[in-house]
């Protein structure tokens, strides 16, 4: 790219064409051109689903360089909730771009960061003093979260669930279940780290209290209470499967923490901020967590992320254990109080109900007339369809493959999920049009009929 190049300097943003416009076979000849380059120059590891480069994004589309216009469905996996090069955000990301870049904050500290901890401390649920602390990745304030509970407990093991996924750093590889293509070959992982079984209704039929006591006596057997500093949870599994867990699962795993001692942490990075149509999914299950990991969302596309909760937990890591060079970079802090202004005055909840209504009914519609769609679970804006073999009720992941690949080359982006790659997850921006939304979910039904 140039800077004399047109398509570089194409307005993102909602004032984009909110249609659905293909152009050319995907890639286009200048994305074709711009992905031969990205396989030369760029790491094998570090794949991409649509095969297209883009040059715009805003509302629910998201622009090529071939000038072919795709409906997102995605939201670069869940982060640009509020809409792409959001007026607000793109606004006061430019703001602190001229005034100043970076400081580091734990050099000379700057009102934002502490801005956007009193947003998380007021926003997150729990009516209880809190404190946060700002990072780059949701991988990183997951690593961040989890050293917060070892050092207040005193302990050292942690628990996460089957079919969970925290991030891809050695010790949130280590949290994460699945293994290709997250973790395979990229050992030794982190110690101390063990998995029970989590609640997958679709899949182990229990009650919540069946699967919280089954999580619970294996933990208590295997691992003991008086040994383990946490519980780190998904309130609703993404990659993994938008594995929406039964009533009272949660609740029953809390309790069980706090008479335990145990720090139960929410990793709140894909679900957190109006995406389930709750500022937290936590407060769909009625759950207060010790601590909160957030990222994605919260800064509509900057890189930042948050770990929250109670202060006297936050509180136990010594002056300087907590930190690095950009935690809470000035302008991912600007963007994060542009976008948490809209979330919060946007009627974003709303509109995350609204669309989970839509996506939720579509869905159903489909299932009803197809056995092939085993399972439609999520909330709000975060909505997926679980593909398998009707005599069986095995997995389907090429069927999954096969449509998801089908409305790609249509120009809707979808993406995938799931332990066995059977699951298409829908996490569409909630600046979307509902006609928009409704072509994007016309051409995924044209795609699994015809596959
Ligand atoms: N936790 C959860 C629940 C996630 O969904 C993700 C990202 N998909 C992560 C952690 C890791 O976040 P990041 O990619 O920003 O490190």
């Amino acid at each position: 790219m140039t800077l004399t190049d047109p398509l570089a300097l194409t307005a993102g943003g909602p004032s984009l064409p909110q249609e659905r416009r293909v152009l050319t076979a995907l890639p286009g000849p200048r994305s074709a051109e711009i992905l031969a380059r990205k396989s030369d120059a760029v790491a094998a590891g570090v794949a991409h689903t649509v095969p297209v480069a883009a040059v715009a994004a805003g509302g629910g589309v998201v622009v090529d360089a071939d000038g072919n216009s795709l409906i997102d469905l995605g939201s670069g996996i869940a982060v640009t909730t509020v809409g792409n090069a959001h007026p607000k955000v793109a606004a006061a990301i430019a703001a602190q771009a001229v005034q100043f870049t970076h400081t580091c904050f734990m050099i000379s500290p700057y009102e934002s960061y502490v801005d956007v901890a009193e947003a998380l401390n007021r926003l997150t649920p729990g009516d209880f003093a809190k404190k946060s602390a700002l990072f780059n990745s949701g991988a990183e304030a997951v690593e961040n979260a989890v050293k917060i509970a070892r050092k207040h407990t005193g302990r050292q093991a942690v628990v996460a669930l089957d079919h969970g996924y925290h991030g891809r750093t050695n010790l949130t590889m280590a949290l994460t279940a699945k293994s290709m293509p997250y973790k395979s070959g990229f050992g030794p992982f982190a110690p101390e780290v063990y998995r029970v079984p989590g609640s997958y209704p679709f899949r182990d039929g229990l009650s919540g209290a069946e699967a919280a006591a089954r999580a619970i006596t294996l933990i208590e057997k295997q691992i003991g209470a008086d040994n383990l500093a946490a519980v780190i949870i998904e309130p609703i599994q993404g990659e993994g499967g938008f594995i929406v867990p039964a009533d009272g699962f949660l609740p029953a795993v809390v309790d069980w923490c706090r008479d335990n001692g145990v720090v139960f942490i929410a990793d709140e990075v894909q679900t957190g901020f109006a995406r389930t149509g709750a500022m937290f999914a936590s407060e769909i299950f009625g759950i207060e967590p010790d601590l909160i990991t957030t990222a994605k969302g919260i800064a509509a596309g900057l890189p930042l992320a948050g770990v929250t909760g109670r202060a006297e937990i936050m509180d136990s890591a010594h002056a300087g254990g907590l930190g690095g060079t950009y935690g809470g970079n000035p302008i991912a802090c600007a963007a994060a109080i542009a976008a948490i202004d809209v979330f919060e005055n946007d009627g974003m909840l709303e509109r995350a109900a609204q669309i989970g209504g839509i996506l939720t009914a579509r869905l159903e519609a489909m299932r009803a007339s197809d056995p092939r769609i085993g399972d439609v679970r999520g909330h709000g804006a975060m909505v997926a369809a679980e593909f398998v073999d009707p005599a069986t009720g095995a997995p389907d992941a090429a069927l999954t493959g096969a449509v998801a690949k089908a409305a790609i080359a249509q120009g809707v982006i979808v993406l995938t999920c799931g332990t066995f790659g059977n699951v298409i997850r829908f996490l569409p921006p909630l600046a979307i049009g509902d006609d928009l939304l409704n072509e994007g979910l016309d051409i995924v039904a044209a795609a699994l009929a015809a596959a």
